[in-house]
């Protein structure tokens, strides 16, 4: 399996300027492929490969100094990664339809390009445990805060806009299957609390925004006041981009560390297949048909979008790859929060306000967002259980009117300020008591069906 290993690099200031001037000259070749191959398009009609593209980048070498002075490898580097992205975008267009944009020339105005990818032959570790890549001169200190398993057939360098430098490797590991936890969960995402499991813990939503709002706002009006072009603005810039580059620091630490204490302590993990693009998709409507509540709405998008909804997925995936856990993804249609997981009644209204499930048939009191943690666990053991391949619940018809995304809410906050603290598990206070230990995995021997 292949995993990103990424860690902290500290060039002097020849290094970073070397570093730096590489990155030029690969987004300089990058948008000269771009030319080429566009100038190919229109006036011959063909399309150019990375063969092409490398013969007239040895050309350009021949041709200019300054591009010799760079690692040959890098700028070559820069056309294969081009040569994928068309790759990509023409991949995207043949098997969905939708006219996607090909990739074009990138600015450096817009940090178009703060990065540098070496291949095998570019780096080289050095026993003093720096790193020395073609280029630059001497090796670059790294900050090793854990070991790479393996040798990385590559690395890459990158600037990120807070100006901290990182060099990233992809390495093969072996997937190493834990021990059996002996414990099968069901999860329930949320934007009040991140996460609901079905065994009534919740992890809150540590709203790393909200937290760093008001730095964030007045270093934005310190921004807005400077001259352009002059160098306050510049550094006022920086201390933005630092204030970016910290809450997405502390939002990916939230994700790991909940993600992997989850992988480790369950054997079956079952979640949510959501739309997370249409959830958050704003409420303005059209001019003719004005949407309603649109600064609501905006204010929710910025909570789910700020747990990482799509992050938790992926990461589960992977660890679960990666530790020999089983994680299975519940349908998206199937009505997690308007089934009763007591007796299996499913509602046919749920308001968004209604925090706590109440049956009217079996009388079950429960915390709506664990009531439907329980039936996403039970709906991910179920669909395990059919062993024909085929799905237990097919998805129904798309009719008019009908919102192509779950809804998420956010439980009033008036009154009941989040916790200042990094996200915990904490207890919550439901009507009935939780039978924590009903959740073993004797569960799915219960539920296994038989098929003819
Ligand atoms: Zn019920």
């Amino acid at each position: 399996m292949q995993v990103g290993y990424r860690y902290r690099l500290y060039p002097t200031v020849e290094q970073a300027a070397a570093l730096i001037e590489q990155m030029s000259m690969c987004r300089w070749v990058w948008n000269e492929a771009v030319a080429l191959r566009r100038r190919a398009w229109k006036v011959e009609a063909r399309p150019v490969g990375f063969g092409e593209l490398c013969r007239a980048l040895t050309v350009a070498r021949a041709e200019s100094a300054w591009l010799r002075a760079g690692s040959a490898d890098c700028q070559q580097q820069a056309v294969r990664e081009l040569c994928a992205a068309y790759g990509r975008a023409f991949q995207v267009r043949k098997s969905t339809g939708r006219a996607v944009p090909l990739p074009g020339p990138r600015r450096k105005r817009d940090g178009g390009w703060r990065t540098v990818r070496y291949t095998r032959n570019g780096h080289r570790f050095d026993s003093d445990g720096g790193l020395a890549l073609a280029g630059v001169p001497g090796s670059v200190e790294v900050r090793w805060t854990r070991g790479l398993p393996s040798l990385p057939a590559g690395v890459t360098v990158t600037l990120d806009s807070a100006g901290r430098w990182h060099a990233s490797f992809t390495v093969g590991v072996c997937e190493q299957a834990l021990p059996p936890a002996g414990r099968v969960i069901g999860l329930d995402l949320g934007v009040s609390a991140a996460l609901t499991l079905s065994d009534g813990q919740q992890i809150m939503n540590p709203r790393h925004v909200r937290r760093r709002e008001r730095a964030l706002a007045r270093s934005q009006r310190a921004l807005a006041r400077r001259q352009r072009g002059s160098k306050n603005r510049a550094k006022a810039r920086a201390n933005v981009a630092r204030q970016h580059a910290r809450t997405a620091d502390a939002r990916r630490d939230f994700q790991h560390q909940a993600t992997t204490a989850l992988v480790r302590a369950h054997d079956v993990i079952c979640v949510e297949d959501l739309n997370v693009k249409g959830m958050s998709a704003s409420a303005r409507g059209a001019v003719q048909q004005p949407g309603r509540k649109v600064r609501q709405k905006a204010g929710l998008n910025r909570a789910i979008l700020d747990v990482g909804f799509a992050t938790i997925r992926s990461q589960l995936a992977y660890k679960a790859v990666l530790y020999g856990r089983d994680l299975r993804v519940v349908d998206r249609w199937y009505p997690s929060s308007k089934t009763c997981s007591g007796c299996g009644q499913t509602r046919a209204k749920l308001a968004l306000t209604e925090r706590v499930y109440h049956c009217e048939r079996c009388g079950l009191v429960l915390d709506r967002d664990v009531n439907a943690a329980r039936n996403i666990l039970a709906a991910g053991l179920a669909e395990r259980q059919n062993g024909c391949g085929e799905r237990i619940r097919p998805r129904p018809p798309r009719r008019a009117g009908h919102r192509s995304a779950k809804q998420k809410t956010r439980r009033a906050t008036a009154g009941n300020p989040l916790p200042q603290g990094r996200g915990g598990s904490q207890s919550i206070q439901t009507a009935v008591p939780m039978p924590t230990s009903g959740l073993s995995l004797r569960i799915s021997g219960s539920c296994r069906r038989t098929h003819p």
